[in-house]
């Protein structure tokens, strides 16, 4: 019980960071939270609901997942979840494993197309029910190794942000969990004994170079315990006069860090969504 106290405590404080940081909720908000059924999801659900009891700012938070209808799926379990603990929710369904499979050739990897059509399905809906934001559970490693992915694998410097409009302007995606670590989400979830759902019901490998990644980032940890989060700071603190971004660029000065700093919130308002696609 301790352990699950204190885990809930940090957890809260690096969404509330990251809520303080990003302005991801106003007054009025309906936010729908995106619930696959997997443990980020869940406890991204649970540090919302609590964090809407605690916070100044009144906002509605509704639970919704999409069945798309792979094999075995075990809807029911989220469902009972979801009743039990009394969350407003909505459980959609759509075939897109059907689409997946005709689409693709046999050994591809899935995850991408299947992420896009989920997106679209979400957005949609989140605009069919009058939802001011989406919550997708996206934590601290994922926002490093989609990181590394850009900068490895698309020559480009940029991550999946804590806030993000869609191209169209019509939804606004928050990531509550940017600056939380998966190892405490992934603890917590299990001493909450949320009823997970296994992700690898389609079949489907994780993407190859996602998987490098992950393991390099694991074996550097060993010898830098620091690494992940001085990687999270990385991406928070761009001098952009020290790099060859030429839409940006500048005579560079010998501008001390600090100003640099003070610069880098603009760049969140660039990115687009093209951005967390690697
Ligand atoms: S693991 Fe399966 S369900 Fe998840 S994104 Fe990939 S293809 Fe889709």
């Amino acid at each position: 019980m301790e352990e699950l106290n204190r885990l809930e405590k940090s957890l809260l404080q690096h969404v509330g960071k990251a809520v303080h940081d990003f302005s991801l909720i106003d007054e009025g908000d309906r936010i729908m939270v995106a619930i696959s059924g997997g443990k980020d999801s869940y406890t991204m659900l649970h540090l919302l609901r609590v964090l809407q009891k605690r916070a100044p700012v009144k906002f509605d938070l509704i639970a919704v997942n999409l069945d798309q209808g792979h094999p075995g799926f075990p809807g029911h379990l989220l469902k009972a979840w979801l009743e039990e603990n009394g969350y407003e929710h909505r459980l959609l369904k759509e075939d897109t494993y059907s689409i997946v499979l005709d689409k693709l050739k046999p050994g591809q990897t899935q995850c991408s197309l299947c992420s896009r059509l989920r997106r679209g399905i979400l957005y949609t809906a989140a605009v069919d029910m009058g939802c001011t934001k989406i919550a997708l559970g996206h934590h601290r490693d994922d926002l490093i190794h989609t990181f590394l992915l850009n900068q490895f694998f698309a020559g480009a410097t940029a991550t999946m942000p804590p806030k993000l409009m869609s191209n169209d302007g019509r939804n606004t995606v928050i990531r509550p969990l940017a600056y939380a670590p998966e190892k405490d989400i992934a603890r917590f979830a299990e001493l909450m004994e949320f009823p997970i759902i296994p992700c690898d019901l389609c079949g489907s490998q994780e993407n190859l170079q996602r998987q490098k990644v992950k393991r390099l980032v694991d074996d550097l940890s060993k010898e830098i315990p620091m690494l992940r989060s001085s990687l999270l700071s990385a991406m928070g603190n761009l001098h952009v006069s020290h790099l060859l971004d030429q839409k940006l660029w500048s005579m560079p000065t010998e501008t001390p860090p600090t100003v640099a700093r003070q610069a880098a919130p603009a760049l969140v308002q660039l990115q687009t969504e093209n951005t967390d696609a690697a």
